[in-house]
């Protein structure tokens, strides 16, 4: 039986494999197609394809946008089974939101200012081996500075909702994430549901044209699994799954072919 994951990240977004060292151990681990799902960015997707080229191994565009629904963070992976993701108009809208992200960074600088810690944007940078900026690298620029001596720490200490370092990231609307997707041609699949309190959400997400929900995932409970397998049943969703790996191991969480050749019927 063929099979797939469908979540992976690399050190084009949060994670530490590159897309290279990604696909060799999807070779490895047995995999026959996998999808680079990076947060917010399809800057790792050429070279993921040229890995799968020359490892033979399928490789399926994706994307992972971080979005919410009403104040709830919410992921929606998007898939792309043509050359769609190279539309420049989505490029754009991502480059958007690594924009506000950018200056999420200069509010972290601003904000550790004030508390009598000089950060600056240069160190956050440095900490980042791509162009994403997010709290893991405040925490990181904080190690390297002695402020803190782990990256736990800097999360307890500062970087966790409520604490002083804390700065709040604007987020498109899962509808604004959704709609992109569709217009650029891809299928949309909401990410990690048990990680998130959305379940009520759901039908409206479908409302807007999601039409996958990822029911195998690392994180997920067998009872979460059940949960939402019996939840795609009973709404029409699609189900997916993924290890959402941010290292060199994919392949946790794998899944039969059936469902990606089932994505694909829903473009047609
Ligand atoms: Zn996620
Ligand atoms: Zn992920």
């Amino acid at each position: 039986m063929k099979l797939a994951d469908l979540h992976l990240h690399t050190v084009y977004s949060d994670g530490s494999a590159t897309p290279d060292e990604i696909v060799r151990a999807a070779k490895r681990n047995g995999l026959d197609a996998i999808a680079v799902t990076d947060h917010d960015t399809l800057d790792g997707l050429a070279e993921t394809f040229a890995a799968g080229q020359a490892q033979g191994i399928e490789i399926i565009a994706g994307v992972e946008i971080t979005s919410r629904v009403g104040t709830q963070e919410v992921h929606i992976l998007g898939y792309f089974f043509h050359d769609d993701w190279r539309d420049p108009v989505f490029h754009k809208v991502l480059e958007h939101a690594k924009h506000l992200r950018e200056q999420r960074a200069l509010e972290f600088v601003a904000r550790f200012h004030q508390l009598g810690i000089p950060l600056t944007l240069a160190e956050i940078k440095a900490c980042s081996s791509c162009g994403t900026l997010g709290r893991m690298h405040v925490a990181l620029a904080l190690q390297r500075r002695g402020v803190v001596n782990s990256v736990e720490e800097a999360f307890e200490r500062f970087l966790r909702r409520g604490k002083p370092g804390f700065v709040d990231r604007p987020r498109m609307t899962a509808a604004e994430a959704i709609g992109q997707i569709r217009r650029a041609g891809g299928v949309a699949a909401l990410a990690h549901p048990g990680l998130n309190n959305v379940d009520k959400q759901i039908p409206e997400m479908m409302a807007q044209g999601m039409v996958g929900l990822e029911v195998w995932h690392s994180r997920h409970t067998p009872a979460q699994t059940e949960h939402y397998l019996a939840m795609t049943r009973a709404l029409g969703l699609l189900p997916t799954g993924g290890t959402d790996a941010h290292d060199a191991n994919p392949g946790l969480v794998r899944i039969p072919y059936e469902h990606v050749e089932t994505l694909k019927s829903c473009l047609t």
